[in-house]
This record gives C-alpha cells, sequence and structure tokens, in this order.
C-alpha cells in the first residue's frame, strides 16, 4: 500500500498493519500492527547502500530490495505501512538518521501517518523529524462530518483532525490527504459532502486526493450494505459530492486529484486557481448525465 505519488520512491517498511484499526471501510480493520526491529531495518539499508553503489548483493536480504533498489534513483523513501508514525520515537529518528547517513543525497522521506499519530507528537519531535528529512505526511480525513467519522469508526472527530494537520504544517510537514466521495452513504451524502469542504479549508492542504468509496469484501461496512444497513450512493451521486467539495473548500494553494482509479471521473488542478475549469469539467458530465463519460466499475480500483 502507498501513494501513488511516490512511484519513484523507495519502500522501506518499519511496520506492518495500521494502529487505528477501527474503520469500517478499510481492508487494514481489525489487523494487529506489528513493528520491525531496528537492526533489520538497518541490515535493508545498508544492503540497498551496497548495492546502489557497487552492485553487491548481499547474502539474506529479501530480493525485493535489489528489485526496487535496480530502478531507484535515490531521492526518495517512502516508510512503510499504514502508520509507520506509530513506529517508537527513538527508533524513528535512528532509521531516519541511519537512512540520511548511508544516502546524503536524499531529497525527502514521507510516511502515512494517522491524525492520532500526529496528535501523539509534539511541536519539537514533529520539527526533530522534519529536521531528519521526514517531510511529507499522508492523511486520511475521510470527511468532515463527525456523524460520518463516528459512523465509520474513524476514531477522531473533526476537531481532532483539525488539530492534527495544524500541528503538521506548523512543523513545516507538507500534508497530502485523502478524502472518500460516498463514504456517507445516501443518508449522509449532502452533509458528509459540505463538511468535508469546510475542513478542507481549515486544513487548507498542499494536496487532496478525492477517492470514491469502495466496498470491500470482509469490511463491516460490506456487511452492513449486504444487510441493508448501508445504501452506497450512484456514480453521478459521487460526482455531485465531487462538485460539492471543490465548489465549498477555499484552498489557498492546492493541488486537488481525482485521479485515483477508484473514482469515476478524473479531475485536477490547483486551487484556486482551476476551480472554475474543474466545475464546469464536472458539471458537463453532470449535465448529460452520460455514464460513457464514467470509469465502468469493473475497472474501478481500490
Ligand atoms: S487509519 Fe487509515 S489505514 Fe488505518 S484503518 Fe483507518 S483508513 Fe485504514
Amino acid at each position: 500500500m502507498r501513494p501513488p505519488s511516490e512511484w519513484r520512491s523507495y519502500f522501506l517498511p518499519l511496520t506492518s498493519g495500521c494502529s487505528n484499526n477501527t474503520c469500517t471501510f478499510c481492508n487494514y480493520y481489525g489487523a494487529k500492527i506489528q513493528t520491525r526491529e531496528l537492526d533489520d531495518v538497518k541490515m535493508e539499508i545498508d544492503a540497498l547502500a551496497t548495492y546502489v553503489r557497487r552492485g553487491i548483493y548481499l547474502s539474506g536480504v529479501p530480493q525485493i530490495v535489489y528489485e526496487i533498489g535496480r530502478s531507484w534513483d535515490g531521492k526518495r523513501v517512502f516508510l512503510q505501512d499504514g502508520d509507520a508514525l506509530i513506529y517508537p520515537l527513538s527508533r524513528l529518528r535512528e532509521a531516519l538518521d541511519y537512512l540520511n547517513k548511508r544516502f546524503p543525497d536524499l531529497e525527502r522521506i514521507s510516511t502515512y501517518a494517522t491524525p492520532q499519530d500526529i496528535l501523539r507528537r509534539d511541536q519539537n519531535e514533529l520539527r526533530g523529524l522534519k529536521d531528519l528529512k521526514l517531510s511529507i505526511f499522508y492523511t486520511g480525513i475521510e470527511s468532515g462530518d463527525d456523524k460520518v467519522l463516528q459512523k465509520v469508526g474513524k476514531g477522531v472527530k473533526r476537531q481532532e483532525l483539525v488539530e492534527a494537520g495544524k500541528k503538521a504544517k506548523e512543523a513545516g510537514i507538507t500534508l497530502s490527504v485523502t478524502v472518500i466521495l460516498g463514504l456517507g452513504g445516501v443518508e449522509r451524502s449532502k452533509e458528509h459532502a459540505l463538511e468535508t469542504a469546510k475542513i478542507l479549508t481549515e486544513f487548507d492542504p498542499h494536496y487532496v486526493g478525492a477517492l470514491t468509496l469502495t466496498l470491500v469484501p470482509g469490511t463491516p461496512l460490506y456487511e452492513q450494505w449486504k444487510q441493508g444497513q448501508f445504501y452506497p450512493i450512484s456514480p453521478f451521486q459521487s460526482l455531485e459530492e465531487l462538485n460539492t467539495i471543490i465548489e465549498n473548500s477555499n484552498l489557498t494553494g492546492c493541488f486537488f486529484s481525482s485521479m485515483h482509479a477508484s473514482n469515476y471521473f478524473s479531475v485536477r488542478g490547483m486551487l484556486p486557481q482551476d476551480k472554475e475549469r474543474m466545475l464546469t469539467e464536472i458539471e458537463a458530465v453532470l449535465t448529460t448525465r452520460d455514464s460513457s463519460l464514467l470509469r465502468p466499475e469493473f475497472i474501478r480500483g481500490l
């Protein structure tokens, strides 16, 4: 699991799973968080450095290290998995320091960061991580509507989300956030879209990725749908939500994208500059209701 924009990065696992495993739509629901031994992390970094510099393979190191290392440009690292920021702070600092020493030309290190992870850290700790080049957090906001957040088990209220966003930004960390179209179902579609626009305005992040809810078999939300307790919105309703979010948010310098494979329609641009053009593109589809303009269900991805 990684953000699409990290395709150039080397993926370094520090954890597996997610410590906040209560989100009812997520395939990490119920998964146990596991943290990797620091020595093991260092061994992978050493193997990567030896391979990248001298083409030498060290024994006992998974083949994947070399496969990714072969085409890696040495500039970016993405820490895995669902919330690597949960890795104990002293060990996280040591791992980052080690990475920087082995790869002094690194430009940036990034990670998924749950709002809870960010709130757990104080300003000095976050700044210290930024100094070690951990400079991008990918954070799931999902919705600005407290009722939706509570219903899907996000584990934080909107106010806590806003605090987490402010804290990361004050530490100079770039924020890339996701919101999920359709997360409130038919019942809360309007509130979900309007409140999401509001929270994005308060966050004012550098990047927003809009995803569309995909019901994943085995998750509680999927079961709720099967039992008639959750009514998903239609593809055109997801476009209406997207329209509402873009129209009602006031962002000051944000790259907004719905290019993710889960979406029925892709639009992207800088906000506020491209707002009118993006809304016109969406409205053109909403006016015709021509489903051939939408991504077919069978090629939608997670
Ligand atoms: S915090 Fe994110 S990764 Fe963790 S369970 Fe929720 S949606 Fe999934």
